[in-house]
């Protein structure tokens, strides 16, 4: 499926499967979710995708073509495809290992194409294993919302106060925060969830994880936050929560777009808050495939056909499901 111009439609093409490079292996797509970064690029949001592209960069898929030069993968494996598509290797980020950061990074879906389709080429070095106790539907969402999520999540300091689990708060209760709340969960931290006013089938998606409490984005959660993290593309959101953030506390944004952050007095900064964004993923981040495994995390999924995923993405747009959708081709 094709976006030709951003705020279009996708469009069905039916072409020839490409083979591998040497550094490469060809996936026959298992399952494919549907992100909200998916939906920055229909949408035109984000400014600089290749086009045409094929969006999608939650994938599992199985090997079935593989490049001279590829050792670790084989055929028949079942890997997962993040957003993270290839590095260079030698730029001042890759060097000091900080290569979400690249200067001239690849991402899948985005500068190539990706997985809303039967087959995807991907370079084998940044493709995970995917354990095997998780199926495809479940596993797609974890290589996004999960891996973005995860890597929000280990920005947060180290609890420092052994009589009193840490809190953390979770702004916009979608795909990534459902994963999140559940590894916050395993490691013994109270969960508040924040989702939209009023959307009290959220709260209720939220409680039934075991969320400590639920509430709106204007509410006031029940005790002071050591750290919140902010999923949904709302800058206003910020501010709500560094309100509520304990002095020393974090507020990271884990989203790759938002909207603008509104001016706030300087108080709510004060006291050693730190507000922070996380960018990408690097592939250490992948220690949450494992990590999902043996929690073990269990995703709430919505699946598609691969040719109704406009009718996916819009569902999206409009928050009409809880959890992730997944297209299945
Ligand atoms: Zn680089
Ligand atoms: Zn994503």
């Amino acid at each position: 499926m094709f976006l030709d111009a951003p705020r279009t439609p996708l469009v069905r093409r039916d072409l020839d499967v490409r083979e591998p490079g040497v550094d490469e292996v060809r996936l026959r797509v298992l399952a494919c979710g549907v992100c909200r970064t998916d939906l920055h690029v229909v949408d035109g949001e984000l400014t600089k995708p290749k086009l045409p592209i094929v969006p999608g960069h939650e994938i599992v898929g199985v090997i079935e073509a593989i490049g001279a030069r590829v050792s670790a993968l084989h055929l028949g494996d079942r890997v997962g495809v993040p957003w993270l598509g290839s590095t260079c290797g030698h730029c001042r980020y890759c060097a000091r290992h900080d290569e979400n950061l690249c200067d001239n990074a690849i991402f899948t879906g985005y500068t190539r194409d990706g997985g809303f389709a039967t087959h995807v080429v991907a370079d084998a070095r940044y493709c995970f294993r995917i354990p095997s106790s998780l199926g495809d539907v479940e596993a797609a969402p974890l290589l996004c919302a999960g891996l973005i999520g995860y890597r929000s999540y280990r920005m947060l300091p180290q609890a420092r106060d052994a009589s009193r689990a840490p809190n953390l708060g979770l702004y916009g209760f979608g795909a990534a925060a459902h994963i999140l709340a559940q590894v916050a969960l395993h490691d013994h931290r109270r969960v508040y969830a924040f989702t939209r006013d009023g959307d009290v089938e959220g709260q209720r998606f939220a409680r039934s994880l075991g969320c400590t409490w639920a509430g709106g984005s204007s509410d006031a959660p029940p005790e002071t936050l050591d750290a919140a993290i902010v999923l949904a593309p709302v800058g206003a959101l910020v501010p709500r929560a560094l309100a509520h953030v304990d002095k020393g506390g974090v507020v990271v944004c884990g989203g790759i777009h938002m909207s603008d952050i509104p001016s706030f007095p300087y108080e709510l900064l004060w006291g050693e808050r730190v507000l922070r964004s996380v960018a990408n993923l690097t592939r250490d981040d992948g220690a949450l495939l494992d990590l999902a495994a043996r929690i073990p995390v269990h995703t709430t999924t919505h699946t598609y056909a691969l040719v109704d995923a406009n009718r996916a993405l819009d569902d999206l747009r409009h928050g009409r499901f809880e959890g992730a959708a997944v297209l299945v081709p």
